[in-house]
């Protein structure tokens, strides 16, 4: 492919909140060049399963009136054989940083960074047995799924975590050009469920404050990644599902049940077009021509 092309898989960015705050000047510039809209998530939104439809191009099996614990044993061992990133890395070089459930297959393109994986005894898993052992300090220095702790009121310590990835992620795509690089950012997720539903009914002007300030963060840390870094021709932004901790809180995946949203910049004039996410990942291949 002459041309690079960046995928962001930002987890659990809400489209009711990105189309209502201001704070997204970047992501809404993207969006008003290019083409984007509301993205629906899969039956159960949850990330594996939300993620696995984007990978396979087809809608999950798994639907919301089965039990809670078979949703959950279910989602990380999902049927993921023949990604699209398997399918793109036979004609293009291809780099993956910590897109979730592909840390346990072969090795894809160029490298890959694992994300989230299943494990019997921890579903959140911090696996990076395939990682390169000289980027192993990079790594190492980003406590992903570790001890930080970040609620709407403390997320000072989580964003400096996300902008030191920047080191590792420059060196990373410096010394490994690809034409395709997909890199998943999973701060509003986790900051979003470590928020007490009692701070969103006690709390609800600061609760919202906060959470501008959080997607502000989160277009700053996406215009460093493309400008400075990336530097893609292409660029995809999409999320598994929303997650608005302003909403009625429900129990376990009921509380992010809404809607994600996409942003493709550098191929389409301006549109607005909802999707589903598995019709992403046909998107995608039109783009790159498989
Ligand atoms: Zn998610």
């Amino acid at each position: 492919m002459d041309q690079k092309m960046l995928i962001l898989a930002i987890d659990a960015l809400d489209w009711e909140l990105l189309s209502q705050f201001k704070s997204t000047p970047f992501l809404t510039e993207l969006s008003q060049e290019g083409l984007y809209g509301r993205l629906a998530s899969s039956p159960v939104p949850l990330t594996p399963i939300a993620f696995g439809e984007f990978y396979m191009g087809r809608e999950s099996f798994i639907m919301p009136n089965q039990s809670m614990d078979r949703i959950v044993k279910s989602t990380y061992r999902l049927d993921m054989s023949y990604t699209i990133f398997d399918q793109l890395s036979e004609k293009y070089q291809v780099g993956l940083i910590e897109m979730p459930c592909l840390g346990k297959l072969r090795s894809i393109g160029e490298y890959i960074i694992a994300g989230l994986t299943y494990d019997e005894d921890r579903v959140y898993n911090e696996d990076h047995r395939v990682l390169p052992s000289h980027y192993r300090k990079y790594i190492s220095g980003y406590p992903f799924y570790g001890p930080v702790k970040c609620d709407l009121f403390n997320v000072k310590e989580q964003q400096d975590v996300e902008y030191r990835r920047f080191d590792y992620i420059n060196k990373i795509v410096q010394e490994n050009p690809c034409d395709i690089i997909a890199i998943y950012l999973r701060i509003v997720d986790a900051t979003c469920h470590s928020t007490k539903a009692k701070d969103v009914v006690n709390h609800p002007n600061e609760v919202w404050k906060a959470l501008h300030d959080l997607y502000q963060f989160v277009d700053k840390w996406t215009k460093i990644l493309y400008e400075k870094i990336i530097k893609p021709d292409i660029f995809l932004m999409f999320s598994d599902h929303g997650f608005n901790p302003m909403r009625k809180q429900g129990p376990d995946w009921r509380s992010h049940s809404y809607d994600g949203a996409y942003i493709l910049h550098g191929i389409d004039k301006r549109k607005k077009e909802n999707k589903r996410i598995w019709q992403l990942h046909h998107m995608v291949k039109k783009i790159c021509g498989i």
